[in-house]
């Protein structure tokens, strides 16, 4: 992404846009512009004055990922491998003060390695096109039998016995997973998947089916076109599911120091494409651990997505001038339809099959703009229509809202426009360094076992 400033050459852009068939297509379509003063000012009037909190959490810690797709050899372009690199750093907010050099907005770079010591990186690596794995029969067969083993790998757990991403996912799906036919052969068969049985052989094909084939990851994948898709679509789902895991194992083991943390992810509290049905356990899943928190007199936990791009931030970005300093609205589907996509749709509860989390745009004191998810405070969307409405209601998210918007207000700054220090440090850290960290939770357990009550 080009810095602040730094702007692509728009001369192909311009000649395009005034091509007149492309113009004449243009007449045709809704689309998200630029809003007129009258517009910009009535949007505005809509943006609430923003709440502030009963405090900040002990510790952040934020998860960023890197998806690579390369060819092992230059002389065979596509026969490709893909690898994936999930970063959580763990961020005291004690050490926070020190990290940024006094009187300016930088970061004093020698703390911030520090930080970086204190970063769990998980990798994944993944055949890509052309490779088989295994001796698998297809790229695709062999796709899926990685995927369940470096899901199931000890690098996704954190503490000594703890459980790993797909354990996760066989957690928050309530232990029980059924496909109803064979990711190989596609013949018709009931697959039940427990924790006793997590490969079923298919009756047709003999082939091994495994739990994790019910995300569905590999039916992108074909034997000699180009899989970064997968590949990206994997990076989504393993950082959504290795977040939850922590959460997970906190959740079991540490209710207190749960409690006093705060777990940024960045990009929208949402899964796309095949994997996209997991946002519904998650949802489900974070709801059940606020739940249990609350009623043991624990405050719930602060999830956060932290969208630094997409059409909501652009969206927001172009309303800049009209908002006033620390207000915000919520992104109810209303709002998405008419100010967002463009014009008024027939949007029936928008992210019915991949968000679960809402989108709020906030706009500092500082004047900075961001896009903070939060998840939905419900177990279910059951009743499509009334959860559109309820989904909206701010007041259902009061336990978290002025949590969340304080922790952005406390970690903003300038060095990458609308990001936060811990998600520019994890972004950091998944795109350059490739030492992995200690383990994640033995760290925290070291660092907080001063807090606990
Ligand atoms: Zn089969």
């Amino acid at each position: 992404m080009p810095y602040q400033g730094q702007k692509a050459s728009k001369g192909g852009h311009a000649d395009l846009i005034r091509n007149p068939d492309v113009e004449a297509f243009l007449n045709d379509c809704v689309y998200m512009r630029e809003p007129s003063d009258d517009e910009g000012a009535a949007i505005a009037s809509q943006f609430l004055s923003a709440p502030k909190g009963s405090g900040l959490p002990n510790c952040v810690v934020a998860s960023d990922a890197s998806p690579y797709s390369d060819p092992i050899s230059n002389r065979f372009p596509s026969t490709q491998v893909g690898y994936v690199k999930v970063s959580l750093i763990a961020f005291d907010m004690n050490n926070f003060k020190g990290l940024i050099e006094a009187g300016s907005s930088l970061i004093d770079p020698f703390k911030v390695a520090a930080f970086h010591r204190d970063a769990e990186a998980v990798s994944f690596t993944l055949p890509g096109s052309n490779v088989r794995y295994k001796g698998a029969k297809t790229v695709k067969d062999g796709f899926r039998l990685a995927v369940y083993e470096q899901l199931s790998h000890d690098r996704t757990s954190f503490g000594a016995q703890g459980i790993t991403a797909k354990d996760t996912l066989l957690s928050i799906e309530d232990g029980k997973i059924e496909i109803d036919k064979c990711p190989a052969c596609g013949a018709k068969h009931a697959f039940e998947f427990d924790p006793k049985h997590e490969q079923i052989q298919c009756p047709a094909c003999s082939q091994i089916a495994y739990v994790t084939d019910y995300m569905r990851i590999h039916e992108q994948i074909s034997d000699y076109g180009d899989n970064s898709a997968a590949i990206t679509r994997f990076m989504n789902a393993a950082e959504h599911l290795l977040v939850a895991t922590l959460v997970k194992t906190l959740a079991d083991s540490n209710l207190t120091q749960l409690s006093s943390m705060a777990f940024i992810i960045d990009g929208p509290l949402a899964l796309f494409g095949q994997p996209a049905k997991v946002h519904s356990p998650l949802m489900r899943f974070y709801h059940t651990v606020s739940d249990i928190l609350s009623k043991k007199g624990y405050e719930p936990p602060l999830l956060i997505g932290l969208q630094k791009e997409g059409q909501v931030m652009e969206h927001a970005r172009s309303l800049d001038r009209f908002l006033k300093p620390n207000t915000f609205r919520v992104i109810d589907d209303d709002y998405r339809a008419r100010y967002i996509n463009g014009g008024p749709t027939q949007l029936d509860n928008f992210g019915h099959e991949t968000y679960y989390g809402q989108d709020f745009i906030l706009k500092t004191e500082s004047g900075r703009i961001f896009t903070v998810g939060i998840p939905y405070p419900f177990p279910d969307k059951t009743n499509r229509s009334v959860f559109a409405k309820q989904k909206s209601d701010i007041s259902r998210y009061a336990p978290w809202l002025g949590r969340a918007f304080d922790l952005v207000r406390h970690l903003e700054f300038d060095l990458y426009e609308s990001a936060v220090v811990p998600v520019a440090l994890a972004h950091r850290h998944a795109s350059i360094s490739l030492v992995p960290g200690g383990k994640m939770l033995d760290l925290l357990t070291k660092k907080h076992v001063g807090n606990q009550t």
